[in-house]
C-alpha cells in the first residue's frame, strides 16, 4: 500500500524490531534511512538508505529501537539530532496506529502495561477474542511489531503489549481500553526513579474519553494513585482489587496472580463487545504461554510445570504460591538476596533438587528452613530424580520455577525451558519402554 508514500522516516536500531520496522515502512511506501551503531546490516531494498544520521531536517519521524535510550540515563545523540530538528520520536505502535487510520479503518485497540503479566494478557485477551470470531492481530513489546501487523477492517482489534519505553513515544495513539497491571521496582536506571517510572506507564490512558475502558490493579499505591488521575479525566475505570477478584479461572493459568491477569482481560473483552459466554469459552481453550507454569508433561502422575522465566525470587514466590505441594527444580546464577525471601513459600516444598553454579547458596536457604534437598547439579538428572522422589513421595507437580538466571549452563530461559521439556519428554519415553 501507499500509507506512508512520499514521507521520510529514520530508524536507528536494527535488531529484531527495527529491521521489522524498516520492512514495514518500504512496504507501505516510505523511504527509509536506517543505522544501528553496531551492525549496520540489512538487504539492499528500494526506498531504503543504510548510513549514520548526520540531520534528520525534513524526515517525519524518528523511531528508535526499544532499547535505545531518549531521555535517561543519556539521549542517545540521534534522539538529540531529533529533538534539535523538532521531530517527534514515536513508537512503532504509533505508526501502526496513524496507518490504521489513514486506510479508513476503525478497528479499535486494546493496549496492556504494568510491570508483570503483560505477555500473559495480552495473549489471553487476543486468544478470547480469536475464539469469538473476532478479527484480531498482538504483538508489540514482545513477539510481533506493532507495524508488522496485518490491517484489521473496522470490526477488528488489535491487541499490543506497551513497554515503558513505547509508551513515552506515543503522539497519536488512542486506545479503546486500556490496562495497567501493577508497578514495582523496574527499569529505574531509564526512568530516573518510581516516579518517572509510573508517569511513563500512565501515558497507555493519553487520550481516552469517556467512551473508553481504563482497567487499573489496585495492588499499589503507584497503580491507585494513577486510578484516581484516571477517574478525575472522566474515563471509564475498572479497579480490580486483589481480594474481589471475579472466580472464572482458566486452566492454563494457575495462580492468584494469573486471576489478576483473567479479570483483566475479561474486563476488556466485555468492553470490546463480548459477552461471557464467549470470554469463559475462551479462557477454557486459552494454552498458556511458553516458559510460564507451562504443564509440559505428564508422566504416570506426575506433573512437570516448566516456569523458566522465573529468574528471580520475586517470580518464583508467583509459582509456589500456585500449587499446594511440589518437587521444586531450582538453581542457577542467583539473584542478589538469593532465595531468602521465598521463606514464607517453602512449605509448598516438599523436596527441593537443585542446579547450577549457585546451589550451595539456595542449599543455605533450605537448610535454615529445614526443607529436604538433593544436588544434581544438571538439568537431566535434575528431572530424573525429582520424578523418583514426586513418585516415593506421592507428590503430583514437579516445578521447574528457578529463581536465578540462566547463563551458567543455558543460553536463556527460553533454551533452559526447551531442554526441560526435552528432558521430560525423554525420561517419558524411556519409562513407556522399560518392561
Ligand atoms: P511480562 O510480559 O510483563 O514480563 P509475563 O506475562 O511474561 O509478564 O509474566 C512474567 C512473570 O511475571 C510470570 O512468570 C509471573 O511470575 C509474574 N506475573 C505474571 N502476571 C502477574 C501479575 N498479574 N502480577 C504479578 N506477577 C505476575
Amino acid at each position: 500500500n501507499t500509507l506512508f508514500a512520499g514521507e521520510t522516516f529514520a530508524v536507528l536500531g536494527l535488531g529484531r524490531n527495527g529491521a521489522a520496522v524498516t520492512a514495514a515502512l518500504l512496504a507501505m511506501g516510505a523511504q527509509v534511512q536506517a543505522w544501528d551503531d553496531k551492525n549496520p546490516t540489512l538487504p539492499p531494498q528500494a526506498g531504503l538508505k543504510v548510513a549514520p544520521f548526520r540531520s534528520l531536517e525534513g524526515m517525519t519521524a524518528l523511531i528508535l529501537s526499544p532499547g535505545i535510550p531518549h531521555k535517561l540515563p543519556a539521549p542517545h545523540p540521534v534522539a538529540q539530532l531529533a529533538q534539535a530538528a523538532g521531530i517527534p520520536i514515536l513508537s512503532d505502535a504509533d505508526l501502526l496506529f496513524q496507518a490504521v487510520r489513514r486506510a479508513k479503518s476503525q478497528a479499535r485497540f486494546a493496549a496492556v502495561t504494568g510491570t508483570n503479566g503483560k505477555s500473559t494478557t495480552t495473549a489471553l485477551l487476543a486468544h478470547i477474542l480469536t475464539e469469538a470470531g473476532r478479527p484480531c492481530a498482538a504483538g508489540g513489546n514482545l513477539g510481533t511489531a506493532s507495524l508488522a501487523l496485518p490491517l484489521l477492517g473496522d470490526d477488528g482489534v488489535y491487541v499490543i503489549e506497551m513497554s515503558s519505553y513505547m509508551l513515552e513515544r506515543l503522539e497519536h495513539f488512542h486506545a479503546s481500553t486500556a490496562c495497567l497491571l501493577n508497578l514495582t521496582p523496574d527499569h529505574l536506571d531509564r526512568h530516573g526513579d518510581m516516579a518517572g517510572y509510573a508517569s511513563a506507564k500512565a501515558h497507555v490512558f493519553d487520550r481516552m474519553t469517556s467512551q473508553d475502558l481504563a482497567v487499573i490493579g489496585q495492588d499499589d499505591p503507584y497503580c491507585r494513585t494513577i486510578a484516581d488521575t484516571v477517574e478525575q479525566s472522566g474515563i471509564n475505570l475498572t479497579r480490580l482489587a486483589p481480594e474481589s477478584l471475579p472466580p472464572f479461572s482458566a486452566p492454563a493459568l494457575p495462580g492468584r496472580h494469573n486471576q489478576q491477569n483473567i479479570a483483566t482481560a475479561w474486563a476488556m473483552a466485555r468492553h470490546l463487545g463480548l459477552n461471557d459466554e464467549e470470554i469463559r469459552a475462551g479462557l477454557a481453550t486459552f494454552p498458556g504461554l511458553a516458559h510460564r507454569l507451562q504443564a509440559v508433561k505428564t508422566v504416570h502422575g506426575v506433573t512437570f510445570v516448566n516456569d523458566s522465566k522465573a529468574t528471580n525470587a520475586e517470580a518464583t514466590s508467583k509459582a509456589l504460591d500456585a500449587y499446594p505441594k511440589v518437587i521444586w527444580i531450582a538453581g542457577g546464577q542467583a539473584k542478589s538476596g538469593g532465595i531468602s525471601s521465598l521463606a514464607p513459600w517453602l512449605n509448598r516444598v516438599s523436596h527441593a533438587v537443585l542446579i547450577g553454579q549457585d546451589a550451595p547458596l539456595l542449599a543455605q536457604t533450605l537448610d535454615e528452613n529445614s526443607i529436604p534437598y538433593t544436588v544434581s547439579h544438571t538439568l537431566d538428572r535434575a528431572v530424573m530424580d525429582a520424578y523418583d522422589i514426586a513418585q516415593k513421595h506421592a507428590v503430583p507437580v514437579v516445578l521447574l520455577s528457578p529463581a536465578c538466571a540462566s547463563f551458567d549452563q543455558f543460553r536463556s530461559f527460553e533454551d533452559r525451558g526447551t531442554q526441560f521439556e526435552g528432558a521430560c519428554t525423554a525420561l517419558a519415553e524411556r519409562l513407556s519402554t522399560t518392561p
